[in-house]
């Protein structure tokens, strides 16, 4: 079968045919089929997509606030309205199964939709008295100018859409540069920004691989860079943006834990720890995959969990019923086999998988693995994974559960189970991490999402996401009158 040449990149409007000969292969990791050859756009494409929204900063930033929102919440119906398109490629091109990426439009119309209510609020009239002499001053909340979206593959319309809402409500015109492993419903949403009616050039487009984001990194027309990936390239980026003097956002990796207390339910944790700990295959920046358990309760606990992670069914992600898919790319299954083969080899017993799933000679798949025998040393216990990889510490009394909890570079997330939840609140204020769920993992657009240490900077979610994009200027006033 012929396979799609994309060559175009989306530039104030429209289509443009790049100049840049680099293609990047995009490939079915449920099948291994190749679905297109996507151009990695060069410098010059960088460059007038930059322009292009450099062009439209100022009459963007000067449109009402109001009419800014009208013209997001147009965009989320338009969402909307391709949601079993937008699905179905998320599906075919990440492998996502179709169980989680059904849910993506519709989160992400969510999301859009709170910014636009909440995002007024950010431009009232906002004057302060001076306490030191005479006068007031006039406190505005003015848009950056143009905003570089860079975004990983494990969800690729949401982690997007995060970070486009915000800057549009706050008035920055954006270039957007998805992952090369997922463009297509990147491109999908183009369709979605035309039919909203946003004027030509607030959102771009650049598809392409690390050197395209580099390029939009480094280019000086771009005032704010926010960026969700690999704690390593969040530190590169983070370093040209520090030497450029431009505000970022950097969402990075995490290897949070999932802390079970001496009373927690196991029907709890039996109903939530797929979603809390191996969410999207495994491939969710957030998952808890370190459950630390008291080892009064280890036996009990490892049995549950491997029962459940053993009975969640593997396979096509087209299938409703599948929890779990293949991996995005022949690159991270191999990184994950890598990962259980260090795992077997210094000394974690696999009570559950551990390899590669037996009959499956096309697709990207790993099994679904419980580790237990960890000890915190090991690399299953301290690097990312991103993989079904689920790696079970024990521990000896409250203060060692915690200890272990904080025993990482990382500050992403945290799941604590207790069935006393004052109790699971008090543990929660001793962890170092950005969000934390009690009994369960999840996401609210209206709470700030920060990762801490190697975790990153900034936020997204909530007023404090949208803040990210403005830049504060104070007019100070003498006293009228
Ligand atoms: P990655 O860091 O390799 O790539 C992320 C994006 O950055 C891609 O678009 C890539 O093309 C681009 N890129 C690569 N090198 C670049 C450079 N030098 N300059 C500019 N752009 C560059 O990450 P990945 O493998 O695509 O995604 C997995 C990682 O993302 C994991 O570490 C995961 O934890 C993290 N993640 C974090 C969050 C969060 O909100 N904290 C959410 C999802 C994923």
């Amino acid at each position: 079968m012929p396979v799609d040449q994309i060559g175009d990149v989306y530039v104030a409007g429209r289509w443009r045919t790049s100049g840049s000969e680099r293609r990047t292969a995009v490939v079915d990791p449920t099948t291994e089929d190749p679905l297109a050859e996507v151009v990695s756009a060069d410098a010059a494409d960088v460059d007038a997509a930059v322009r292009a929204a450099d062009a439209v900063a100022r009459d963007w930033g000067a449109t009402p606030v109001v009419e800014r929102c009208r013209l997001v919440v147009r965009l989320a119906e338009e969402i909307e309205r391709r949601a079993s398109g937008l699905t179905e490629t998320i599906t075919r091109e990440n492998g996502t199964p179709v169980a989680e990426s059904a849910h993506a439009p519709t989160t992400a119309a969510a999301h859009l939709r709170h910014c636009a209510e909440v995002g007024p609020s950010l431009f009232a009239e906002d004057v302060r008295p001076n306490p030191m002499a005479p006068g007031d001053t006039l406190v505005q909340r003015r848009p950056l100018g143009v905003a570089g979206l860079i975004t990983p593959w494990n969800y690729p319309l949401s982690l997007i859409v995060v970070k486009l809402g915000p800057a549009l409500v706050a008035g920055c015109p954006v270039v957007i540069k998805p992952a090369a492993e997922t463009p297509l419903a990147a491109r999908m949403l183009m369709d979605a920004v035309e039919a909203a009616g946003l004027p030509a050039g607030v959102v771009n487009l650049v598809t392409g691989d690390g050197a395209t984001g580099q390029a939009l990194v480094e280019h000086p027309l771009v005032r704010t860079i926010s960026f969700t990936g690999s704690t390593a390239v969040g530190r590169s980026i983070g370093e040209a943006c520090g030497r450029a003097l431009r505000p970022v956002v950097l969402e990075l990796g995490g290897k949070s834990p999932a802390l079970v207390l001496d009373d927690a339910d196991p029907e709890v944790i039996a109903r939530s720890i797929l979603k809390v700990s191996m969410r999207n295959t495994g491939q969710t920046c957030k998952a808890c995959t370190r459950l630390i358990v008291p080892n009064t309760r280890r036996g009990e606990i490892v049995d549950l969990v491997a029962d459940v992670v053993s009975s969640a069914p593997l396979g096509d992600p087209f299938d409703p019923s599948t929890f779990f898919g293949p991996l995005v790319s022949a690159r991270q299954r191999d990184r994950v086999l890598g990962y259980l083969e260090s795992g077997h080899a210094e000394g974690a017993k696999a009570v559950v998988g551990g390899g590669t799933p037996a009959g499956r000679d096309r697709g990207f798949f790993v099994e679904p693995t419980v580790f237990d025998d960890v000890t915190p040393s090991m690399r299953i216990a301290r690097e990312e994974i991103f993989g079904p990889v689920l790696s079970v510490l024990g521990y000896d009394g409250l203060d060692e559960g915690v200890a272990l909890a904080n025993d990482t570079p990382y500050g992403l997330a945290a799941t604590i189970f207790s069935r006393d939840e004052g109790r699971a609140a008090a543990v929660a204020v001793r962890i170092e991490a950005g969000t934390i769920g009690i009994n369960h993992y999840g996401s609210n657009a209206a709470a700030p999402f920060a990762g801490h240490r190697d975790s990153g900077l900034g936020v997204e979610f909530g007023l404090e996401g949208i803040e990210e994009y403005l830049a504060l200027t104070s007019v100070h006033r003498l006293p009228r009158g």
